[in-house]
């Protein structure tokens, strides 16, 4: 899976002074082009991007081609690439958005210029980069079950996200455990962790007299929990923004959503 895909030929702009052409250039300035393939968090996603812009920029100038970078956050492979015509088309793990000069002058010499040797340098800095990469995929899923007896919140998600994100909502969703029976005040019906970016349901919304369109509800918050992170004021976290709230307010069946949680509160808390 790829993060950014950014392509385009910025060597000419960066070679040192050029002699400035007789006429203006009869195209357009020569643009990279972005083609984002797993929408992020917005400010991450823009950061992430422009650290990608300038390491194409950077190699490019360094090699004196035009790079075509991929951006990824695979398991396995942390750098692939390929020379196609007077291209370099090149895959790279997150991990070497911000690795150390060096480090970026082995991926020149390694994808670049095919210097096998340079490869050493560069299992040596993945080697220390190992947390970063995604680890225990395969457990953490069976882990997390989408199918319950009565809703399959896996086909929610989708349809969710299809109605009210244009599929941009990257997340993985199951129902929560069962916690232990006990007489409780409250209930959390859906938590977001940012950081493996997994939607846990509560359980105790598995059930018949709970509407299709209520755990469509809860979903739906916790999609939004991606969309607009917790914002901190004065030290305090605010963890529903405004712009989340008004979001939230534009779920359809929103008004009936509360009125249906304040109603049958005492069920869902009985568990
Ligand atoms: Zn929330």
């Amino acid at each position: 899976m790829s993060l950014f895909t950014l392509s385009g030929s910025p060597t000419a702009s960066l070679r040192p002074s050029p002699p400035p052409p007789p006429e203006p250039a009869p195209q357009p300035p020569v643009r990279n082009r972005v083609v984002e393939e797993a929408p992020r968090i917005a400010s991450e996603r823009d950061e992430l991007f422009s650290r990608a812009e300038s390491l194409a920029w950077r190699l490019s100038a360094d090699l004196g081609i035009p790079v075509r970078l991929a951006v990824t956050d695979n398991r396995s492979t942390m750098v692939s690439f390929r020379r196609g015509g007077n291209v370099l088309q090149l895959r790279l793990h997150h991990m070497f958005l911000d690795a150390p000069e060096p480090v970026l002058r082995a991926v020149a010499d390694y994808a670049g210029r095919g210097h096998r040797g340079a490869g050493g340098l560069l299992d040596e800095y993945i080697r220390g980069q190992q947390p970063r990469i995604r680890q225990f995929r395969r457990e953490t899923d069976a882990d997390l079950n989408p199918v319950g007896r009565c809703f399959d919140l896996q086909t929610i998600f989708e349809g969710v996200n299809r109605t009210y994100f244009q599929d941009g909502i990257q997340a993985r969703i199951g129902w929560g455990r069962m916690p232990p029976r006990r007489r409780r005040k409250s209930i959390r019906l859906g938590v977001y962790d940012h950081q493996t970016r997994e939607i846990r349901i509560h359980p105790a919304l598995d059930r018949p007299e709970v509407p299709a369109f209520f755990v469509e509800f809860i979903v739906f918050h916790e999609m939004l929990h991606q969309l607009f992170p917790s914002t901190g004021r004065g030290g305090r976290r605010v963890h529903h923004p405004r712009a989340f709230r008004d979001r939230e307010k534009a779920f359809p069946h929103y008004v009936a959503a509360l009125r249906w949680e304040r109603e049958n509160l005492g069920v869902l808390l009985r568990g």
